[in-house]
């Protein structure tokens, strides 16, 4: 973990765009009350395939009116050259300095006609076509991606990205900091050199957090799912004990020396600002 411990530690959160107007001034609100916590940034989720470019683009540019800097999440998967340079000239235009670079899933149903097959071209081509203007993240899998062959490959086409030209890393939500501690010291003596910032999922709801978790090839602990199982509709309880749970592991990420936390907020205030608090951030 040494060489993570030269990076300042930085806290951002993350939002998905809202689809309906009244999401629109819900999240309006959440982003007012978490940006008095001063985040380096706001990122905001890329729907697989474009769905949400729009959605994207007009939260992303809202949140930079206001004066706070905003990460939109760029995915190019199914993409083409001509259309990923539209966007990346319309974020130029409106301010936007980062950017988060992701080869994003393909819906099912939708044709993988793309020019781009993993997330390490999109980097280099950010890079081709607007040299240094985006600080460019990426994202890492301490349990590794769910379609990798094995670890190893995995931490090498991770490499790919850097290589590429990536200046961060936000990864993929854990609850095992084992996991995130050897996935950091792999990357270290692969001489990858870049922030590798931990991404915090707040626990609220059982059901959601297992199947979500059940996709994206991240681990719930047994000794937390028992619980989290055992706890059925009292809501109350089961977010008291997340609470303790996610809070106890953003203390030892940072104990530890983790360059700071990223919060998947869920588009809410209070599990996110909750952490934040007990953290005495
Ligand atoms: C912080 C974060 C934010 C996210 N935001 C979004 C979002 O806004 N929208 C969205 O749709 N999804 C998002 N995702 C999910 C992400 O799109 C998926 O996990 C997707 O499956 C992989 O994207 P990637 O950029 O990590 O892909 P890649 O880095 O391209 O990796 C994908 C897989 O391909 C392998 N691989 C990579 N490069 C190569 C190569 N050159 N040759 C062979 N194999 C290779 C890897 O080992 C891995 O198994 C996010 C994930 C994280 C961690």
């Amino acid at each position: 973990m040494e060489s993570q411990k030269q990076f300042p530690q930085t806290f951002s959160f993350e939002f998905f765009p809202p689809k309906t107007e009244e999401g629109v001034q819900k999240l309006r609100g959440v982003r007012e009350e978490l940006a008095r916590l001063k985040p380096l940034f706001f990122s905001v989720t890329f729907g697989a395939g474009g769905s949400t470019q729009q959605g994207t683009f007009n939260t992303v540019v809202e949140i930079q009116q206001s004066g706070n800097a905003a990460a939109p999440h760029l995915s190019c998967i199914g993409s083409t050259k001509d259309s990923i340079r539209k966007i990346l000239n319309s974020y130029q235009d409106n301010g936007i300095k980062r950017i988060v670079a992701l080869r994003g899933d393909m819906p099912s149903g939708m044709q993988e006609a793309g020019e781009f097959r993993y997330a390490n071209e999109l980097v280099e081509f950010i890079r081709a076509e607007t040299g240094d203007h985006f600080h460019i993240e990426v994202a890492a899998y301490p349990e590794f991606h769910p379609q990798a062959k094995d670890a190893q490959t995995d931490l090498l086409n991770f490499k790919r990205k850097v290589d590429a030209g990536a200046n961060s890393a936000l990864t993929q939500y854990f609850y095992n900091i084992d996991a995130y501690i050897h996935f950091v010291e792999d990357c270290e003596d692969a001489g990858v050199n870049i922030p590798i910032v931990p991404g915090i999922m707040p626990i609220t709801n059982y059901k959601n957090l297992a199947r979500f978790s059940d996709m994206c090839g991240a681990e719930i602990p047994r000794w937390i799912r028992k619980r989290l199982e055992a706890y059925g509709d009292d809501v109350a309880s089961l977010r008291a004990f997340g609470l303790d749970v996610t809070t106890e592991l953003c203390h030892q990420l940072l104990e530890v020396g983790a360059p700071g936390l990223h919060f998947y907020t869920m588009n809410q205030t209070e599990p996110t600002l909750q952490i934040w608090q007990a953290l005495a951030l």
